[in-house]
């Protein structure tokens, strides 16, 4: 006997057959004598539309009724699969998150898991129960009010609860097979990935790929919880397994590069002829940082007159008028001579472990970018990945080649 967590997203559960069909792989799990805990999302879209009432509601809503409203959507999910998997005589019972108590930081909107409690679950388990379990949501303790976990969190709350509940095992089930060497829909001859190590996973989730949220992957390596990502619309009677996220230990066959990631959501800002003395760049960053701009990517020219110099640095797509209009304003203090914007951007990522032990790999790429007449706007690399900026008409051009580069391809 094991004990599971099995979590299901939105497509998984999109309608009531769906969710019969989740039944169906409870139930495999159940009759293979497990005890199983189920995490569901709401059903795909259901959150759009809730975050959109809201802004519709008031430009400036409170984020406690926030939370209140879109958290409502996983209740709804729990609800239906508990009904379904007792209607094909699964005993089962609903859980929401301020239940079992899911305690969570006061961050309304991304709070933070602090603590998980879970013997409700496992009295549950001694009475032979499913615990369905809505994803996302968790309660404050202090002011007793419901939390949510940020876009994606239910992978969050079930990996959290894997580790809380000492699962051996916690499956993420979606509407792909696995974690894939890259997008399948912009690279046809991407492969599905057996093993992926945790550091690789994380990187790849805060890079662009869309899988799994970033923080159910750091909460699954920081509590090394064996994580499987498969999918939902295979045969119940007869999964896939899926791609198993895990120490890197685990893997046996080292590729140098795992996985290409992108992402879309950039823009860029190159300040010009900035003064070149100690404290400008706290003098820019500081204030970005102050008004809570994730500044990613930076360069700092070394300058020629040794007085001014150029600092080029990116910023997410949300945060960019703000970013300039931050900048403009400050444009007396920090003296520089133009402010330059770019939001027509896209970050290619390059990750993989085996380039801790392998010189030359972001070079490689460099080089075919440049065979294909992609200009490189910005770099930076770091022990396991590396990433170039370049122009949005390009992102597939760059992906495909660097794929096919590193020998990525399938067969
Ligand atoms: N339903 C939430 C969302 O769409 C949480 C999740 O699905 O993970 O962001
Ligand atoms: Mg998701």
């Amino acid at each position: 006997m094991a004990r599971l967590v099995m979590k299901f997203g939105g497509t998984s559960v999109a309608n009531i057959e769906r969710i019969r069909n989740v039944a169906q792989h409870v139930k495999r799990e159940v009759e293979a004598g497990n005890e199983v805990a189920v995490v569901v999302s709401a059903m795909s879209g259901k959150t759009n539309e809730l975050v959109a009432w809201c802004a519709d509601a008031s430009k400036l809503y409170d984020k406690r009724e926030y939370d209140a409203v879109v958290a409502s959507g996983e209740q709804v999910t729990s609800g239906l699969l508990a009904i379904a998997l007792q209607e094909i005589g699964i005993g089962a019972r609903s859980w929401q998150g301020w239940q079992i108590p899911i305690l969570t930081s006061d961050a309304h909107g991304s709070a933070r898991i602090e603590s998980i409690d879970g013997s409700g679950l496992a009295e549950g388990f001694a009475r032979k129960e499913v615990a369905v379990i809505a994803g996302f949501q968790g309660i404050h303790e202090a002011s007793g009010r419901l939390t949510t976990l940020g876009r994606g969190g239910s992978d969050t709350s079930a990996v959290a609860i894997a580790a809380a509940i000492k699962a051996d095992r916690c499956d993420i089930y979606t509407d792909v097979d696995g974690v894939y060497t890259t997008d399948p829909r912009i690279v046809p001859k991407a492969r599905r990935l057996d093993r992926v190590a945790f550091e690789e996973m994380l990187e790849m989730a805060s890079l662009g790929a869309k899988v799994l949220q970033v923080r159910s992957v750091e909460v699954a390596m920081v509590h090394k919880v064996k994580t499987f990502v498969r999918s939902s619309f295979d045969d119940p009677a007869n999964p896939m397994p899926g791609t198993l996220i895990c120490d890197e230990e685990d893997i046996v066959e080292q590729q140098v590069v795992t996985g290409i990631a992108f992402s879309r959501d950039e823009a860029q800002l190159t300040l010009r002829r900035v003064s070149d003395k100690p404290g400008v760049a706290a003098a820019i960053f500081v204030p970005l940082a102050e008004a809570n701009i994730n500044v990613d990517m930076i360069i700092q020219v070394v300058s020629d007159d040794a007085k001014t110099t150029d600092i080029t640095f990116t910023v997410p797509q949300a945060d960019f008028e703000r970013a300039r209009a931050l900048l403009e304003a400050k444009r007396d203090e920090l003296g520089f001579a133009s402010l330059q914007g770019a939001n027509d951007v896209v970050k290619i990522s390059a990750i993989g472990i085996g380039m801790r032990s392998h010189a030359g790999v972001a070079a490689r790429a460099f080089k075919a970018l440049a065979e294909k007449g992609i200009n490189i706007r910005a770099i930076t690399t770091s022990e396991i990945k590396f990433s170039v900026l370049i122009d949005a008409e390009y992102t597939e051009l760059a992906v495909r080649t660097l794929h096919t580069l590193y020998g990525l391809d399938k067969a």
